[in-house]
């Protein structure tokens, strides 16, 4: 038998043949919006820290004081003596910030729906997922053991024709969606979906990791059932919202938004929270201090959709409905072209390509943060018109 290092190095030339090798690229963040590669000065529109959260002074503190006096890291599982106070703090003020009754911090975001689907379904059951979420999501589909189907990209009358063909034979039902894409930053139909579960008796599970707004999915534009009604998804409970403190929040971790009963269910079962070492305090404290940080400027929340319309407006392409805006330019060669090209330019644009996304689909995806100068935006929206030969 060939060693393992032999038959590593022969799967990896087989990446490299299909272009899909990856290598990371040192890089760090002077700011919320500016990266440093290479000793060069880069603005980044890649990055998901949509306020600069990760950079305010409130939340380097505290992320500082808690570590100075607790220590860097938790010990050991929730369970066991990984219980700091501050979860306790920290999940009280996302259940407040959600306008749900419980949440449970989990840590990360990938964990968060891992542990969530595997705990709540098994081999008997049936889960829905659409074509575009998370891989996360279609691991943890995966691992449950469940019957798996998907369907067509927001696409409510395929996943009607699913559910009406094998809802029956399944004792329960999941349907798994994102309220914004994290590659094309359009937005589930939330309200239409949540019509859908009550119908067919399913749960629904959206994961919200790019929402920005109060970070409630269901006060988004777009999938409010009318302004004054109450939120599709806080209805009724058979829907969850799983969200991270990675993106908007600026620090790390994820988190399930649910009923009590929810959370102490999960706190019991899932195998993501129970099996793997709890949070450092200095992180939790930074997720916190975050949060405060939103209650005193909840008008910052709305500041990368408005620029993400600015470019949007001035490439000509069709109007931001998130701080994500693809740019679809079909080849990988083509994507990662266009990215170079902005990169001489010091804009640093990340170029995406299949497996990521489908075939032909390779685009540039730009995201959005409060502290993007309209100047910088507007130098981008320029490269890009001329980028797609307009
Ligand atoms: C980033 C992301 C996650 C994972 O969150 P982490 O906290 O980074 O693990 C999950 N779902 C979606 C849609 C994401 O974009």
């Amino acid at each position: 038998m060939p060693a393992l290092d032999e038959i590593l190095r022969e799967r990896l030339e087989w990446l490299d043949e299909q272009q899909l090798r990856r290598r990371p690229r040192q890089s760090w963040r002077q700011t919320a919006s500016e990266i440093i590669r290479d000793g060069k000065r880069f603005i980044s529109f890649s990055c998901n820290d949509y306020l600069g959260l990760s950079h305010h002074p409130d939340v380097m503190q505290a992320a500082v004081d808690a570590t100075g006096t607790y220590g860097a890291g938790a010990g050991a599982s929730r369970l066991i003596t990984g219980e700091h106070p501050l979860y306790a703090e920290l999940e009280q003020a996302l259940a407040e910030w959600q306008g749900v009754e419980a949440a449970c911090v989990f840590g990360s975001g990938y964990l968060a729906n891992l542990g969530t689907i595997t705990a709540l379904m098994e081999k008997d059951d049936l889960i829905l997922a659409d074509r575009l979420a998370h891989a996360c999501m279609i691991d943890g589909a995966r691992l449950s053991g469940s019957a798996f189907k998907r369907f067509a990209h927001n696409d409510i009358a395929h996943l009607e024709s699913l559910l009406k063909a094998h809802r029956a034979a399944h004792r329960h039902c999941l349907i798994l969606t994102e309220s914004v894409f994290s590659m094309d930053g359009d937005r589930a139909p939330l309200a239409e979906l949540a019509a859908l579960a009550k119908a067919y008796d399913a749960w629904l599970l959206v994961d919200g990791a790019h929402e920005i707004d109060k970070h409630h999915p269901e006060r988004s534009e777009g999938s409010r059932a009318s302004d004054g009604d109450p939120s599709p998804l806080a209805q009724n409970d058979r829907n969850i919202v799983v969200g991270t403190l990675s993106k908007t929040l600026g620090s790390y971790g994820g988190y399930v938004c649910g009923s009590k009963m929810l959370v102490e269910y999960l706190k019991s079962t899932a195998r993501p929270l129970i099996f793997t070492t709890a949070l450092p305090p200095g992180v939790i404290a930074g997720a916190l201090a975050a949060l405060a940080v939103l209650r005193v400027h909840p008008e910052w929340a709305a500041a990368p959709l408005e620029k993400a319309q600015l470019f949007t407006e001035r490439a000509g392409l069709p109007a931001a409905q998130s701080a994500i805006v693809p740019v679809v330019l079909g080849e990988a060669e083509a994507a990662l072209s266009a990215s170079r090209l902005l990169e001489a330019e010091g804009f640093l644009v990340s170029a995406i390509r299949p497996p990521t996304v489908p075939l032909g689909t390779s685009r540039l995806r730009l995201t959005f943060c409060t502290q993007h100068q309209d100047a910088d935006i507007e130098r981008v929206a320029v490269m890009v018109r001329k980028i797609r030969g307009q």
